[in-house]
This record gives structure tokens, C-alpha cells and sequence, in this order.
């Protein structure tokens, strides 16, 4: 029985294509910009999503540090989402590296920051407050599409606030790919169309897309000169990265408009599970799905994901319950996933 692994879109193994291509890769030093592979991914990249310029890095992580530091200086401040990764996932970096100021916000129940809510973080120039240099933003959040109009009103209102904005875009891809579906339009223009709102888009090429590592912070020349110091400084200017880059031009060539599937897949599971007493299911937008367990389905949680493990399902949570499709996710590991749910709160 093969496992179907539905933790993460982090858990997929590199294809064959792209083994092939990342190990075909012509390389060079990429801290003396050598590096034929990176440099190639870089302008790929830049050129996709509409900017002058953008840098490799190994990791989301490191993406939004170096973004969040080349907006800010010390005692400047972000806003941010309560639930972004770069304010609740990321160890405090910016705060630890950065002396920047997170100024985290509430969400909206669809993902969003209220422009209210965003217009009353914002300090005025006073020596007692922190300067609020930057707005921060994730789409697809939690694997919810933040809707184009809103993206459009908060960054208008962070430019006129005199704010960068930076978008934390490691799922940008699937919001593209869900956003193209409802106005039937291509994947690829609606994923520049979101990126051409911020000032900075980090894009992960380690989750949905397939690679097995990578990342790039897209902005303007200067801008991406300063995010390159500071990814040295992070420990982050690896050398021979072209079999890196390599496996994420693959991606980018190759799965993007295929999200769609996992998409579909997610739609899937979810329709799956809905019959089931108890199992709360969230429409999913794109490729991850929440469940909350209620009533006594609740009360039996804690014997679930070993259930599900025996029947060579993986998940994660207790009784909020994350699924995520991707490239290794088929219809018959879902509904294999749908079978063992369905028989653990049957029993
Ligand atoms: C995964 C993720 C990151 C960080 O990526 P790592 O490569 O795991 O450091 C950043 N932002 C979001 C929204 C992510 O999902």
C-alpha cells in the first residue's frame, strides 16, 4: 500500500523530469553571480511575475527575512496578519535579526487585514512610536485566495501611506491558478496581476510546485541588492545552487498550471468527507483543506490520525484537521483518505 502523505505540499519527491534537469544543470559560483542555473531561475522568475530583478534563496523563511529587512531599517515597523508566516511561523526573525517591529493584526474571517484595521496601526512620525515603514501580506493564506479588489484597496492604501508592501506569495501559484478559473483567464497573467501590487513577492518553489528546495524574492535592482547582503549575511549565498535552481525552473516550466489538479483534488476530498457525522468541512480554494471535528467525532480525535496511519494516510492536527493535495496526491490516495475517515467514525 502506497502512503498518501496529505501533511504537507512540502512532502513531494522531485520527478524524474526534474532529477534529469537539476542534475543536467551547468553551474558556477552563485556568490560571484557565476552561477548559469540561478541566474537563469532569477530572470525566469522577475520576468514571470513583472520585476527587475530577483535572487535565489534556500528557503521561505529566508525569502521574507531578506524582504522584511531590505524594507526596513532598525526600529522601523511591519504590519502583518496574526496567521502570516512571516510574523507567526518564522521564530521572530525579523525582530531577532532585523530590530524591525512586527505591528500584527486580526484577521477578517476570509484571510484578509480590515483597511481599517491597517490605516489605525499605522503611527504618525513621533518619536515615542516605532516608524511604520512596511504592509505585509500572504496569498493564498492558509490556502484561502485573498480576492484581487481587496489587494488592490490595501496596497493603494499602504502607497498612500507612504508604505512598502512586500507579499509573502509561497502559494502565489495556487491563489493564480484558483483566480484564473473563475474569470477564465490564463494562470500565469493572473499570477503577475497580484505580484504587480507589492513592491517585493516571495515565491516558494519547495511546496506545491515540486522542488525539492528553493525559493525567490522578487523586487527592483536596488532593492534586490540590498536583500543579497543580507541573505550573506543570513548564511544564505550558497555556491554551486545551480541544482537547485535547476529543479525550480522545472517546476516553473512544468507545474504550475497543474495545481489545478490538486486543486480539484482537494474539492474532492472535501465533498468526500462532508457526509461524515461531525467532520466540519471548510470549502477549500485551493489545495489545503481544514476539517474541525465536533460532538462526539471531537471527543474520539485523539485515536484518529493513528487510524489514518494505519490505513497509510498521513495528516496533521487534532480537531482542526489540515489535508493538503500535491503533485504526489492521486484520486485513489484520496478517496482512500475519505474511506478511512469515514470507517474510523462508523466504527
Ligand atoms: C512554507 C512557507 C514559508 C516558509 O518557507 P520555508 O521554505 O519552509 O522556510 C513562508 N510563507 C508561507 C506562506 C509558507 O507557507
Amino acid at each position: 500500500m502506497k502512503t498518501v502523505d496529505l501533511r504537507s505540499d512540502t512532502v513531494t519527491q522531485p520527478t524524474p523530469g526534474m532529477r534529469a534537469a537539476m542534475a543536467a544543470a551547468p553551474v558556477g559560483d552563485d556568490v560571484f553571480g557565476d552561477d548559469p542555473s540561478v541566474n537563469a531561475l532569477q530572470e525566469q522568475i522577475a520576468a514571470l511575475l513583472g520585476f527587475e530583478a530577483a535572487l535565489f534563496v534556500p528557503t521561505g523563511t529566508q525569502s521574507n527575512l531578506c524582504g522584511v529587512l531590505s524594507h526596513c531599517q532598525r526600529g522601523d515597523e511591519y504590519i502583518v496578519g496574526q496567521m502570516q508566516h512571516c510574523y507567526r511561523w518564522e521564530g521572530g526573525g525579523a525582530a531577532v535579526f532585523g530590530s524591525v517591529q512586527p505591528q500584527p493584526l486580526n484577521h477578517q474571517a476570509d484571510g484578509t487585514l480590515a483597511l481599517a484595521d491597517i490605516e489605525a496601526a499605522i503611527k504618525p512620525d513621533d518619536p515615542h512610536f516605532a516608524r511604520t515603514r512596511l504592509l505585509a501580506l500572504e496569498n493564498t493564506l492558509g490556502g484561502k485566495v485573498l480576492p484581487l479588489a481587496y489587494l488592490q484597496q490595501a496596497t493603494a492604501l499602504a502607497r498612500a501611506k507612504g508604505l512598502a508592501t512586500h507579499l509573502d506569495g509561497a502559494r502565489l501559484f495556487n491563489a493564480a491558478v484558483a483566480q484564473a478559473a473563475v474569470q477564465g483567464s490564463d494562470v500565469r497573467s493572473e499570477a503577475r496581476r497580484i505580484a504587480s501590487l507589492f513592491d517585493s513577492v516571495s515565491v516558494c518553489f519547495s511546496k506545491g510546485l515540486g522542488a525539492p528546495v528553493g525559493s525567490t524574492l522578487c523586487g527592483n535592482r536596488d532593492f534586490i541588492a540590498r536583500a543579497r547582503r543580507i541573505r550573506k549575511m543570513a548564511g544564505g549565498g550558497m555556491r554551486q545552487s545551480g541544482v537547485l535552481a535547476a529543479g525550480a525552473s522545472y517546476a516553473l516550466e512544468h507545474h504550475v498550471e497543474r495545481l489545478a489538479q490538486d486543486h480539484a483534488l482537494a474539492r474532492r476530498l472535501a465533498e468526500g468527507l462532508a457526509g461524515i457525522e461531525g467532520v466540519q468541512v471548510e470549502a477549500p480554494d485551493t489545495n489545503i483543506l481544514f476539517v474541525d471535528l465536533t460532538g462526539p467525532a471531537r471527543e474520539r480525535s485523539a485515536g484518529l490520525l493513528p487510524h489514518l496511519a494505519q490505513h497509510g494516510v498521513l495528516a496533521t492536527g487534532l480537531y482542526r484537521l489540515r489535508f493538503a493535495t500535491h503533485l504526489d496526491v492521486d484520486a485513489e490516495g484520496v478517496d482512500r483518505a475519505i474511506a478511512a475517515i469515514g470507517s474510523f467514525f462508523a466504527a
